[in-house]
């Protein structure tokens, strides 16, 4: 029944701008903290307070139209949305609504070998509103922390057709936007969360079908089950002759399936109108192509470099983008060391695990020069994988001579083939049991000797020897 008919997705991405204060006032954006403890007269509301726009929220949304090839409008105006909710206290939202800040961009990603674009209609700016919390004895209570924080909408053309096109469309404008450093993009703590506007049509059909609006997905997860239940729905309803309403919906995680919370306002409801507050101004000549200059390599860029460059495989190239912070450690020691490829083992294998969850996480004090150094000694040979990933660590810890710390700790590989040779020499006497079983054959006890061997020389032994000289005893056995 599903083969027959297509999804039509489009979706409204709402991101957290970096800003320190809010878009209308001065107070801190931080998340946590107590209720009510960062909020004013202006993000509240309180007649007779007058907004003042915040700077660095018009560059942000400025970077996020340029991380995503969009044309940025050099006048900025913004209108009042009305509607009434307990968790805005204005009773409208500061809104771009005729002249979005940005339009006409587009983000092309990879998916499935292949690569795929959507268009991103328009960027625009707003202010965020608070959060209700429903407490355990039936109370709901306000927290005006988040009225004011400065978003961004981004709104694409209805041109994704799957769960998958989504979610790979959303990692990829979550890196766009975390490279640009136009917000942290934590899903879990709400600073970019998601809408999806979706109808269904019989394949070959270019007419659009009702489209239902899913709002405040807060995870990937969500917005791909949220895609699946709503399109099987919709499906089913045309199925059984049934209307679709045009309406907003609720995706519930547990039963896997969207709940009707009410049928959809239309544009003329809001009584959008001129914020009178704020007059609309020009840009400054220049500030676009200064925002422009100030971009950082985005991610697709790196990405070409690191499997160009550094022999990266797809994977791998995931993992160290996954991080800004982590990319740029990985660009500097990179540049250091003739092993980009034992590196990247060093990074991924041993660092990548201990590092806390946090995008923004900046703990990388740590020496590239040092850290690079690890990769060359192993690739050098002058130390095994053991006490390569052993070294990295110290280094990581803040280790700065990575080559003394090898002399002092002793971990240095030994290829003296003398030292290999008693190594051996003392296991085959201690296990005349492992030494028996070859003999009948069994040739995956070299397994077992090559751990003991490495085991005595107390994990020092150059593997390659090792394996060499021990393959000749055990022929002449
Ligand atoms: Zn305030």
């Amino acid at each position: 029944m599903h083969s027959n008919y297509e999804a039509v997705i489009g979706l409204e991405v709402h991101a957290e701008l970096s800003t320190r204060s809010k878009i209308f006032c001065a107070c801190p954006t931080t998340f946590g903290a107590p209720p009510n403890t960062a909020c004013c007269p202006v993000c509240t509301g309180f007649p007779g307070t007058l907004p003042v726009l915040n700077r660095a929220a018009v560059e942000l949304g400025i970077k996020a139209g340029l991380a995503t090839d969009c044309e940025i409008s050099r006048r900025v105006r913004f209108h009042r949305k009305h509607y009434t909710y307990p968790d805005l206290p204005k009773g409208y939202q500061i809104t771009q609504y005729d002249h979005p800040l940005c339009r006409s961009g587009r983000l092309t990603f990879p998916l499935d070998g292949a690569e795929k674009t959507v268009d991103i209609t328009r960027i625009h700016l707003e202010e965020d509103a608070g959060k209700l919390i429903h407490t355990k004895e039936g109370l709901s209570l306000v927290d005006h922390n988040r009225c004011g924080v400065p978003l961004i909408e981004i709104v694409t053309e209805p041109v994704i057709h799957s769960a998958e096109e989504a979610v790979a469309f959303l990692k990829a404008l979550r890196l766009r936007l975390l490279y640009a450093g136009v917000s942290d993009c934590k899903m879990q703590e709400g600073s970019l969360r998601c809408d999806v506007n979706l109808s269904v049509r019989r394949i070959g059909e270019n007419t659009l079908g009702v489209r239902t609006e899913m709002k405040n997905l807060n995870s990937f997860t969500a917005v791909a089950g949220a895609i699946k239940a709503e399109f099987a729905r919709q499906v089913r309803a045309l199925e059984n002759g049934e209307v679709i309403y045009r309406e907003t919906r609720r995706y519930d995680e547990q039963k896997g399936e969207t709940v009707l919370l009410r049928r959809k306002e239309s544009v003329s409801d809001y009584r959008f109108l001129p914020e009178p507050d704020l007059p609309p101004f020009s840009l400054e000549d220049g500030l676009v192509e200064r925002l422009h200059g100030s971009l950082p390599s985005l991610p697709e860029a790196r990405r070409t470099d690191y499997k160009a460059l550094y022999g990266a495989t797809e994977e791998e190239c995931d993992l160290l983008l996954s991080s800004p912070h982590l990319a740029s450690f990985f660009e500097s020691c990179a540049s250091q060391t003739p092993y980009p490829k034992l590196l990247i083992h060093l990074l991924l294998g041993e660092i990548l695990r201990i590092l806390p969850a946090d995008p923004k996480a900046t703990d990388f004090t740590a020496s590239p020069t040092a850290f690079a150094r690890v990769a060359t000694l192993w690739g050098e040979g002058k130390l095994n994988s053991t006490a390569a990933k052993n070294l990295a660590m110290l280094v990581w810890q803040g280790e700065q001579d990575p080559v003394s710390a090898m002399e002092r700790l002793n971990l240095a590989q030994n290829s003296n083939p003398h030292d290999i040779e008693t190594w051996i020499t003392q296991v085959f006497q201690a296990h005349p049991d492992m030494l028996e079983s070859y003999r009948k054959g069994k040739t995956n006890v070299v397994k077992a000797i090559t751990g003991a061997v490495m085991a005595a020389s107390k994990g020092k032994a150059d593997p390659v020897m090792l394996k060499t000289l021990l393959e000749k005893r055990l022929k002449s056995l």
